[in-house]
């Protein structure tokens, strides 16, 4: 069993609430009767539609073409026709195009038998074909941004598999690989083969080397197996290959893809299944949910509805996040929709938010501590309130992962991440 390891500076182990999900089996949930499918599935999406209102649509056909290399397409995720395209808000302040599609006619893949393709002796450019005809949105390293496997194919030196999902209430990674295994395994022999890397690394949690051990030894070769403890944020990239002796030298971030355990499956399910990304497996968690557990759910259904397929919420009021509590975004409308981007639904009781007010910094210390990279956050935002950029950068603005850590930990509530967040967004080039 490998040792487990951790990064050593900063970063905190917090009460995970992963007891709610982890050990629990993948349920499909029900069909949208309509599905609302925006046009931007992921932060900078740029595609067109093409379908029109009225228009009969075919399961899994394109409804929206991406429109430049790395661009994603877009496929129904029922059969049905085209109601009306409609602008919506979504997580993170987007307004989007959306398509609502109401759910009519036959399902041509759903509940047909799988005819599986060969895939080990087809050649690398009809391997890249089936890959990007899925429209896979891949949970990747912004090592690379492009997200484009055709582009990165002959380039990648290291493969990164990595099933750590440290945020607490998060366990997508650990279900899919216990109850996905002889897929996920596929899905990087599938990935070694596109790629041919120098060297596979899979990262997984304390729980469960064991398990990987067997399975790698057997199936896979070459593969480096690391144990990583839950320490947030040990999965952010540069911490991540720093803490299992990947070094990256400068300008040579993309030679190194890190991919999670949704995408590999997604790209094996696309390869083996020719099947598009229309739905999503994704935790659905939090003490306000009557049913916490692990979803199969098609892209498009809003919340609305998957909140009252898992039996509803608790009474009382609630915070609802589309991701992790550290890094997701909070939702008003339960009109939203699953994207191709969701992980994880979270609904949290008054009691597992913290929303006491804002006071002035105490100078504790404590986000200095905390802090992963070695930033002081106090004076970042010292800085900031004074309205003097220049020092925040010399200060590492630029620096910050945006782990949002040391507004977690600061007595006095003080927003740190959202004021680093904004800060960086308003001065380009930070
Ligand atoms: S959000 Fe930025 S400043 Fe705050 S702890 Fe994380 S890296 Fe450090
Ligand atoms: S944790 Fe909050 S109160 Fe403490 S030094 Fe940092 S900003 Fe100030």
């Amino acid at each position: 069993m490998p040792r487990v390891k951790s990064f050593s500076r900063g970063g905190i182990l917090v009460d995970s609430f992963r007891s709610l999900t982890g050990s629990q089996p993948i349920r499909p949930l029900f069909l949208p009767s309509l599905a609302v499918i925006p046009l931007t599935q992921y932060t900078g999406a740029r595609a067109e539609w093409m379908v029109n209102v009225g228009e009969s649509v075919a399961e899994d056909q394109v409804l929206a073409r991406g429109l430049f290399s790395g661009d994603l397409d877009i496929h129904s995720p029922i059969p049905g026709r085209i109601l009306e395209f409609r602008e919506i808000p979504l997580p993170g302040g987007v307004v989007s195009s959306a398509a609502l599609v109401q759910l009519e006619g036959e399902f041509g893949r759903t509940g047909h038998p799988v005819t599986k393709k060969e895939w080990a002796s087809v050649s690398d450019e009809e391997l890249l074909d089936r890959v990007r005809k899925a429209g896979i949105f891949l949970e990747s390293s912004p090592l690379d941004p492009r997200r484009n496997l055709e582009s990165l194919s002959p380039m990648i030196e290291t493969l990164v598999v990595n099933a750590l999902q440290p945020e607490p209430y998060l366990t997508l990674s650990l279900n899919l690989q216990d109850q996905r295994s002889e897929a996920l395994v596929e899905g990087i022999r599938i990935l070694q083969k596109l790629f041919r890397p120098r060297q596979t690394h899979y990262v997984s949690d304390p729980d469960h080397p064991d398990l990987w051990v067997k399975r790698f030894s057997a199936e896979l070769e070459g593969v480096v197996l690391h144990a990583l403890s839950f320490k947030y944020p040990q999965s952010q990239e540069g911490l991540l290959l720093q803490t299992i002796g990947v070094s990256v030298a400068p300008g040579m971030g993309s030679k190194v893809l890190i991919l999670d355990v949704s995408s590999v499956l997604a790209i094996r399910d696309a390869v083996v299944e020719a099947k598009p990304q229309v739905e999503k497996t994704i935790v659905v968690s939090g003490r306000g949910v009557q049913h916490p557990g692990v979803y199969l759910v098609r892209i498009g259904t809003p919340l609305v509805q998957l909140l009252k397929d898992v039996g509803g919420l608790h009474p009382g009021e609630h915070k609802i996040l589309i991701g992790g509590p550290f890094q997701g975004h909070s939702v008003d409308l339960l009109s939203t929709p699953v994207l191709k981007s969701t992980q994880a639904v979270l609904v949290l009781e008054k009691d597992e938010v913290n929303q006491s007010l804002e006071r002035p910094c105490i100078r504790c210390g404590q986000c200095v501590t905390s802090c992963p990279v070695g930033l002081e956050p106090l004076n970042l935002h010292k800085a900031l309130t004074q309205g003097n950029i220049a020092l925040a950068r010399e200060e590492g603005l630029g620096f910050c992962i945006e782990c949002g850590i040391c507004s977690y930990v600061c007595p006095s509530r003080v927003p740190l991440v959202s004021e680093f967040q904004n800060a960086k967004e308003r001065v380009h080039g930070v």
